[in-house]
């Protein structure tokens, strides 16, 4: 699983960074601009994957994106829960 950043949407509001610190950071551009620094070339460790997917739900900018998801082969319960984001939809 993949995680990107509309940097255009993106405010640098730190919420992400403050939900996912290993993945999600706040840095200084050339420019003196404080703007979303993803690690890892946005590959998601698979420890940090729930973490990231809350963060993407919660980004009040809705500038993160996620890529790369799974396909479940089961069918889902009546109770699954679905959470939609604007680029991404998937389920807990
Ligand atoms: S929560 Fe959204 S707007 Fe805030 S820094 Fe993260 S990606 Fe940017």
């Amino acid at each position: 699983m993949k995680v990107t950043v509309d940097p255009v949407a993106c405010e640098a509001n730190a919420v992400c960074a403050r939900l996912v610190p290993q993945v999600f950071s706040i840095r200084e551009d050339e420019e003196g601009e404080d703007v979303l620094a993803i690690a890892g070339d946005g590959e998601v460790p698979a420890e940090l994957a729930d973490g990231v997917r809350d963060a993407v739900s919660r980004c009040p900018k809705m500038a993160l994106a996620l890529y790369g998801l799974r396909r479940s082969t089961t069918k889902l319960s009546a109770t699954a829960r679905m959470i939609k984001t604007p680029r991404t939809m998937f389920c807990q």
